[in-house]
């Protein structure tokens, strides 16, 4: 632990103290070496921050002080000064190590409660940042984090790529099982999307309603379809009923944006259009597929970005 402001005052404290009784022992000439000597011991277990070890350390140090006094006795007269300058050098090691227990005391106090008070800070930040139902990201932390990796790509020249992720049907999903199933549907999809992402860069989050977004930096087209490729069959294979056996279980649509905002302005709508464009087009050519739509420009990106995968089927 670094010492802290209080604690060097406390310790330039203890080292005056020590002085003082250095300088009574040398009027008086006895104990020099005693008090000064008690002093520094006292002053170390402070200084290691040890308050059980301080305690003994001074209690030893009072009961060692009475016997020398009566097995060397004074050389120098009246004997009320030794006895007062005894009493008085014990008094200052208690003094000095009481002081220095109270303080120890108070730094673990504002230790502890500066920890839990870090431990509640993170606690609240990850609640505001974070959706009450699904516990990925919400919209602000979404809104947040897209800037700020636009902004990072267009340093670095990397092209930046969004997922919109709709899930098919939705209404009708509700209206079978009801909103409580509906709910529980979007949790299971956002677990879903959460163990399909790879980076720890990539932002998942709840877009608004049952549309979910991805964010991929420094990810081009190519990626962001294996991506949403990966999450559209992971949503299939979790088999999740919708209720109505002939339309099988939940299936979702996904639109996949992709931007090299250093050849352009940096702007989340951009990507963020690209995006609804490709799910848009995901919707309407049938659902449960992915669609793409990059930016388009010359290089760095792909040479023709205008090309449109789909899935097979
Ligand atoms: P599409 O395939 O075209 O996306 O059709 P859809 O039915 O999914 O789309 P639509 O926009 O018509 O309906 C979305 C539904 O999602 C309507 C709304 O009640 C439901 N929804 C939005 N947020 C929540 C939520 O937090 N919980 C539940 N249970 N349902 C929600
Ligand atoms: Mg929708
Ligand atoms: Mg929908």
């Amino acid at each position: 632990m670094t010492p802290s402001f209080k604690e060097d005052r406390f310790l330039i404290s203890c080292i005056a103290l020590t002085l003082v009784l250095f300088v009574v022992d040398v009027l008086l000439p006895r104990s020099v070496a005693w008090g000064a000597l008690y002093s520094i011991v006292i002053l170390m277990s402070l200084r290691l921050n040890n308050p059980r070890l301080t305690l003994l350390l001074t209690g030893m140090c009072v009961l060692l002080m009475v016997p020398s006094y009566f097995a060397a006795p004074d050389s120098y007269s009246p004997t009320w000064a030794a006895i007062a300058n005894r009493l008085m050098a014990m008094g200052l090691l208690l003094l000095t190590a009481l002081l220095g227990l109270s303080l120890l005391e108070a730094n673990h106090r504002i230790l502890s409660t500066q920890r839990r008070l870090e431990e509640v800070n993170r606690e609240l930040e990850h609640r505001a940042a974070s959706d009450g139902l699904t516990g990925v990201a919400n919209r602000r932390h979404f809104d947040e984090r897209l800037a700020q990796e636009l902004q990072r790509a267009q340093r670095g020249g990397e092209p930046v790529s969004l997922l919109l992720i709709d899930v098919d049907h939705f209404k009708r999903y509700n209206d079978t099982l009801g909103h409580l199933a509906g709910d529980e549907c979007l949790v299971q999809i956002a677990q879903i999307l959460q163990a399909n992402v790879r980076r720890s860069t990539d932002v998942v989050s709840r877009y608004g309603g049952e549309e979910f977004a991805v964010i991929l930096p420094n990810t081009d087209p190519t990626g962001a379809w294996e991506r949403a490729e990966a999450i559209r069959l992971a949503v299939r294979e979790a088999q999740i009923p919708c209720g109505l056996p002939e339309e099988g279980c939940v299936t979702v649509s996904v639109g996949c944006g992709t931007v090299w905002p250093s050849l352009d302005s940096a702007l989340p709508k951009t990507v963020i259009d690209l995006a609804d464009q490709a799910l848009y087009r995901a919707k309407r050519s049938g659902r449960d597929r992915v669609e793409l739509e990059p930016q388009a420009h010359p290089a760095p990106g792909p040479a023709n970005c205008s090309v449109c995968l789909t899935h097979p089927d």
